[in-house]
C-alpha cells in the first residue's frame, strides 16, 4: 500500500541543505502534497519514488524519457561510449555522426551545435540572431517558457529589466500581435521566439495553428528577423522532422532538447546555411557540452526516431488515453478539457476555477499508481503499452469515484499560491 514516510523524512532533510527544499519547476511546492518529491529508480515507462511507491509515469522526467527509461539499445550505446571516455580534452569524433544525424533528419538544418539544457539553446539562439542581424530586440509569446535564464526567466527574483531591457513581448501565437510588436520595434528585430503550439502551464494547450506559423514567416522575412522554434519541449513528440514541417514553414533556428539523448543531458542549436558564419562567431561552450556518452545516446535514440513506429505508437496510445478519460469521466458526472497533442496531453476540469477538482483527482492518481501532473502538459512516452493505458483507466476510475464521493463544494485549496499562477494565465489568454 501506498506510504511517503522516506519522502517526508528526505524532504526534511532537503529544507536544511538545499534552498526551499528543491528549486525550479521539479519542486513539488506547488502539487497535492502528496506527490513524491525524490525518486529513486525508473524502468521503461514505470516509476519508483523514494518510498518504493510504484507509478506509470506520465511526466517523462518533464520530457526527456521518450522511449522509455532505461533503453537496452539507448543504454547499451551509453555504457560502450563510457568505456571508451565520457568528457574529455576535447570532442569525441561522434560529434560530427551526431551533427551529420541532426541535420540529415531536420529539413531547416544545415549545421548542429550541441550543448545541455533547453536553456543553453535558447539563450545561443538569442546570440546566434543578433550576430547575424547586427540588432537587439527578440520577440516572445507573453508568458511563454524558454528556460531559466535571465532573459526569460518566469521568476522576478534577483532579475533586472536590464536584463530583458531588449526583450520584447506579443500575444502567443497571435499573428495581429506579433505584427504589431514587429512594427514598434521595426528595423531593430533580431529574432521571433515561438513554440509550436501552446504548451503553457495551468491553460489549456493548443494545436499547432498553420495560419499563425505562416504569418510568423512572412512577418520575420519582410523584416529580415529570424525565426526561431523553441523545440526543446517538443522536439520528436510531434515529427521525425521539426514540429512545423507538416504546415510547411521552417525556421531560421530551432532549439533542440529534452529527448535527444533519451534522457541523457544533451540538447542542441539547429540552423540554416545563411545562420553558418554568424553560429561560427560566437563564443558559446560549457565544460560538459562536448560529453560523448550523451552523444552516443542521442545517436541511438534517433536512430531509433528514424526506423521504429515509436511516433504511431505514442500517437495511439495517447489517443486511447484521451478517449478512455472522456469516457469515463462522463460516465461519473465530470467534463474534462484535454487539449494539445494526444502524444502530450494537458488534462484541466471543466468548472474548476481553482483547480480543486483537479488537485483531489490526480493526488488520488497519485495514491493508486498513476502520475498525472494536475496544471502541466505531460508527455506519452513509447514504452507505454495498451495494456498500461488499461491499467491507468482503472486507476482514474477509482480516482474519479472517490473525487465523486466528496463534497464537491468544500473541497481544500490545497495550495492558495494556485490562485495566482491561474489569474497570471487568465490574463495571457483574455
Ligand atoms: N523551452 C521550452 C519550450 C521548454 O519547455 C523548456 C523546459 N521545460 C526550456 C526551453 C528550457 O529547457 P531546460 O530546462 O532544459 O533548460
Amino acid at each position: 500500500s501506498w506510504t511517503n514516510s522516506r519522502n517526508a523524512e528526505l524532504k526534511e532533510r532537503a529544507a536544511k541543505v538545499i534552498p526551499g527544499g528543491m528549486y525550479g519547476h521539479e519542486s513539488t511546492a506547488l502539487l497535492p502534497a502528496d506527490f513524491p518529491q525524490f525518486f529513486r529508480r525508473a524502468d521503461g515507462t514505470r516509476l519508483w519514488d523514494a518510498d518504493d511507491n510504484e507509478y506509470i509515469d506520465y511526466m517523462c522526467a518533464y520530457g526527456p524519457n521518450l522511449l522509455g527509461y532505461r533503453h537496452a539499445a539507448v543504454d547499451a550505446a551509453a555504457r560502450a561510449q563510457m568505456e571508451l571516455g565520457d568528457t574529455l580534452t576535447g570532442p569525441s569524433e561522434i560529434m560530427v555522426t551526431l551533427a551529420e544525424v541532426l541535420v540529415g533528419m531536420l529539413g531547416h538544418a544545415e549545421w548542429a551545435m550541441f550543448c545541455k539544457n533547453g536553456t543553453d539553446a535558447t539563450s545561443m539562439a538569442t546570440v546566434v540572431a543578433r550576430a547575424h542581424t547586427g540588432k537587439r530586440k527578440i520577440l516572445v509569446g507573453r508568458g511563454v517558457y524558454h528556460g531559466a535564464a535571465p532573459w526569460c526567466s518566469p521568476g522576478p527574483a534577483g532579475i533586472l529589466s536590464d536584463d530583458r531591457a531588449h526583450i520584447a513581448y506579443y500575444r502567443d501565437q497571435d499573428p495581429q500581435s506579433l505584427a504589431d510588436a514587429m512594427k514598434e520595434h521595426a528595423g531593430d528585430v533580431a529574432a521571433v521566439f515561438a513554440t509550436p503550439f501552446r504548451h503553457e502551464t495551468f491553460r489549456d494547450q493548443a494545436q499547432p495553428d498553420a495560419t499563425f506559423a505562416r504569418e510568423a514567416r512572412r512577418l520575420c522575412d519582410a523584416e529580415g528577423a529570424m525565426l526561431v522554434l523553441d523545440e526543446v519541449r517538443t522536439s520528436f513528440r510531434l515529427s521525425r522532422d521539426h514540429a512545423w514541417a507538416a504546415l510547411g514553414v521552417a525556421p531560421d533556428l530551432s532549439s533542440c532538447g529534452k529527448v535527444i539523448g533519451n534522457g541523457q543531458p544533451i540538447s542542441a542549436l539547429v540552423g540554416g546555411e545563411h545562420l553558418r558564419k554568424a553560429a561560427g562567431s560566437v563564443f558559446v561552450t560549457g565544460s560538459f557540452w562536448f560529453s560523448a556518452v550523451p552523444m552516443a545516446a542521442a545517436i541511438a535514440t534517433l536512430k531509433i526516431v528514424r526506423e521504429s513506429d515509436y511516433l504511431e505508437r505514442i500517437t495511439r496510445t495517447g489517443t486511447l488515453l484521451r478517449e478512455g478519460l472522456a469516457r469515463q469521466a462522463a460516465d461519473h458526472g465530470f467534463a474534462l478539457r484535454q487539449t494539445g497533442p494526444v502524444q502530450m496531453p494537458q488534462i484541466l476540469f471543466e468548472d474548476d476555477p481553482e483547480m480543486r477538482l483537479g488537485y483531489f483527482w490526480t493526488a488520488a492518481a497519485v495514491r493508486r499508481g498513476i502520475y498525472l501532473h494536475p496544471y502541466h502538459n505531460m508527455f506519452i512516452n513509447a514504452a507505454l503499452s495498451e495494456a498500461d493505458v488499461a491499467a491507468t483507466l482503472e486507476a482514474t476510475d477509482g480516482a474519479f469515484a472517490a473525487l465523486k464521493a466528496q463534497d464537491l463544494k468544500h473541497l481544500p485549496l490545497e495550495r492558495p499560491a494556485v490562485r495566482e499562477r491561474l489569474e497570471r494565465a487568465a490574463a495571457l489568454s483574455a
